[in-house]
């Protein structure tokens, strides 16, 4: 029986996994998800794989018995040649409580996790689909996917990268990450506009009737490195079962024993992966999402009614900064008894910028997921007192994390271990970390340098000496003109 997938919106024919993959998104506009129960593993069998076992154990029970030992290849070269540390995702103590650290991967955010497997998956699919066309790459990001996505995807054959970054939505040093992109197919582009209008101007891409029949024409197909990518989603899987593993290994829990997850959450993808870790059979209690001043999952969690009919704010964690959730349309897919009103619900979202879910889908969702939000001075408070309390350096995105999970906890008298999900290194968002710590404004550079001195954490790799690399690309664009530049390219 081949494990098919299928769109949200039901209007496309089922997919396997590697069609999954390479076409990215749904023919209808909706993303895909599996069509088939998540497979129930046993938790013993898994306490003392490392992570690279770990990986391909999970992510095969997404694909047919025929890809497994190539799944098994994708994973040593993602995780465990190098690109990662030997400890994957370390989980560090911190109060009475937990931070997994995602951020270890080649551009210190926890984009990596998926990123650096994703290529593989690619290729791999690419070639049990025989797919002779090249495969071009489009994302939208606000920071951390594009760089990401870029080092992933860097000289790998067949394909070619094109990301599109809000001209100033993004960190300084996010900016200077991708501008500085090396590779001889890989193109960075900044867009006027916020996020929400990268992510809706490549989405419309991919739904482009001219782009479809220029792409056929030229032996290209587009795809996403998006967490609207299904590629995207299966990956992170993983570290909920690593981190929760790890409690075990520790004597921190007992094998059973239900913990909760505090998610920094944008896009939802990162939070969606833990719920398919539950699904498949991972004890969890609760997951708390976590958002910045564009509180708009922390409203959905708490009325059932996503609203994006609000102002959109830049915050000091940028890569939340985000109205427009894709990966929620998934798990309120799952969640629904009645498929067929997910395509209601985003067609309401698309023509009045807002919808409520029935309200037993509601109780279904209330009942595995909280939320809350953090203001900007939460965030730097968050972070001090952190720093003060355990000496643990939080960025502004693990810091809402840190700082929503407090309150849920003495809102809710919830005492459940947790594990706080870190998604970035503090040294990508240097200027307001150090101002958090000091009181002090500093040149995003200088911020670097001083942190280090004041804090003796290490920059990591990933950004060491990022001052002095050469900007490699300039080109500026109105979000409007997305399209006959992806067809520009395309005819190349
Ligand atoms: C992408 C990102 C998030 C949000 O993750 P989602 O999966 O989109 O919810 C949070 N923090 C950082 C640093 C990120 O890069």
């Amino acid at each position: 029986m081949e494990k098919q997938y299928i769109s949200t919106r039901q209007g496309q024919k089922p997919l396997n996994f590697y069609e999954a993959i390479v076409q990215g998104i749904g023919d209808d506009g909706g993303l895909l998800v599996p069509d088939f129960d998540f497979e129930k593993l046993n938790l013993e069998s898994l306490l003392n794989l490392n992570y690279v076992e770990l990986a391909s154990k999970i992510i095969s029970t997404f694909v047919d018995e025929d890809g497994h030992q190539l799944i098994r290849e994708a994973c040593q070269k993602a995780y465990g040649d190098g690109l990662f540390p030997q400890e994957v995702v370390p989980v560090v103590k911190v109060g009475k409580d937990y931070i997994g650290e995602l951020f270890q991967g080649p551009t210190a955010a926890f984009k990596d996790m998926a990123l650096s497997l994703l290529p593989h998956l690619m290729t791999l699919s690419l070639k049990q689909l025989k797919e002779t066309r090249e495969v071009m790459i489009l994302a939208a990001t606000s920071g951390d996917t594009g760089k990401a996505a870029l080092e992933g995807f860097k000289d790998v054959e067949g394909t070619k990268i094109i990301v599109f970054y809000p001209s100033d939505g993004v960190s300084n040093i996010q900016k200077q990450q991708m501008v500085s992109q090396t590779g001889k197919n890989v193109e960075v582009i900044g867009i006027t506009g916020n996020f929400d209008d990268a992510q809706t101007a490549v989405k419309q891409a991919f739904n482009s009737q001219e782009l479809k029949e220029v792409s056929l024409q030229n032996d290209v197909f587009l795809s996403s490195a998006n967490s609207i990518n299904v590629g995207r989603l299966i990956p992170q899987v993983v570290y909920y079962f690593y981190s929760y593993m790890q409690l075990v290994r520790d004597g921190e829990i007992a094998m059973g024993d239900k913990i909760n997850f505090c998610v920094p959450s944008g896009n939802f993808g990162n939070c969606l992966a833990g719920w398919f870790a539950k699904n498949m059979g991972l004890p969890v209690n609760q997951f708390i999402a976590g958002s910045n001043k564009n509180n708009i999952l922390t409203d959905f969690f708490n009325t059932g009614e996503y609203d994006a009919n609000r102002e959109f704010y830049k915050t000091n964690a940028p890569a939340m900064d985000i109205l427009v959730s894709s990966n929620l349309e998934r798990l309120v897919y799952f969640m629904s008894e009645d498929k067929a009103k997910v395509g209601q619900y985003m067609e309401e979202l698309k023509t009045n910028g807002v919808y409520k879910v029935d309200a037993a889908t509601f109780a279904r969702i209330q009942s595995e997921f909280k939320a809350g939000c953090l203001s900007e001075q939460e965030v730097l408070d968050a972070i001090k007192e952190c720093y003060d309390k355990t000496g643990y350096l939080l960025d502004t995105h693990t810091a809402i994390g840190y700082g929503v999970l407090k309150n849920y906890q003495e809102k809710s008298g919830d005492d459940t271990k947790t594990v706080i999900l870190s998604t970035a290194s503090p040294y990508k968002f240097p200027e307001s970390v150090y101002y958090a710590l000091t009181n002090e404004d500093l040149d995003v550079y200088e911020a670097i340098d001083k942190l280090e001195e004041y804090t003796k954490v290490p920059v990591p790799k990933a950004l060491q000496g990022i001052k002095d690399r050469e900007v490699l690309h300039t080109l500026q664009i109105n979000k409007e003109d997305i399209i006959a530049t992806i067809k520009d390219r395309l005819t190349k």
